[in-house]
């Protein structure tokens, strides 16, 4: 019981994502071997029912986040930032995901959801200026890249067109340059506008 009493201290008796004070309850941050300040936190019905996915999201809901984010609680971190991922056709979501600084372990952590969690950690392709990359996309090159092995010139300043996204990698595109098909990094690459 000891470990509640310390949430409930510093949550204030308040739901530490949306400040309601709604009934709460402990929410512990998996993966996790031992319970603790750290990797638990406490949270009103509202916010568990649509983390576990037992209700639809509301995305006014979960503006909260763009406070809780910064708190320094690292369990507080990664929930936050894996709704922030869950709600990315948000444009406020994903802004503030870009400003979401989180330590390596931390962010590790985050991406180490369960398999029940897998869609919450959703990453996504982005250009050098943060900018979501979808298949099809038209992109300059921002640097000349070096193609081991080939005389291609990949220059900066080059269009390639018709982008595929690397599965499985969100630091990789693959796009055709002089009939060639070959692997980008998305920070070498700017997004295109139509
Ligand atoms: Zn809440």
């Amino acid at each position: 019981m000891k470990l509640q009493e310390e949430l409930l201290q510093r949550s204030e008796n308040k739901c530490e994502l949306c400040q309601s004070g709604e009934t709460l309850k402990i929410y512990e941050v998996q993966p996790q071997t031992e319970n603790n300040v750290a990797n638990c936190l406490m949270i009103c019905d509202t916010c568990s029912a649509q983390i576990d996915k037992k209700e639809a999201m509301n995305a006014n809901h979960w503006r909260c986040l763009t406070t809780s984010m910064w708190s320094e609680v690292p369990g507080i971190q990664v929930v936050s930032w894996r709704m922030l991922n869950r709600l990315h056709n948000e444009s406020w979501a994903l802004d503030n995901l870009d400003m979401l600084y989180l330590d390596e372990e931390t962010l590790a952590w985050a991406k180490a959801a369960d398999d029940d969690d897998n869609d919450a950690v959703a990453e996504f392709h982005k250009d050098a200026n943060g900018n979501l990359l979808t298949a099809g996309d038209s992109v300059v090159l921002t640097k000349t890249l070096d193609v081991k092995g080939s005389s291609l010139s990949a220059k900066l300043g080059t269009v390639v067109k018709n982008i595929r996204l690397v599965e499985d990698n969100t630091d990789q595109i693959e796009g055709r340059i002089e009939g060639q098909v070959i692997v980008i990094l998305t920070k070498y690459v700017r997004k295109q506008s139509n």
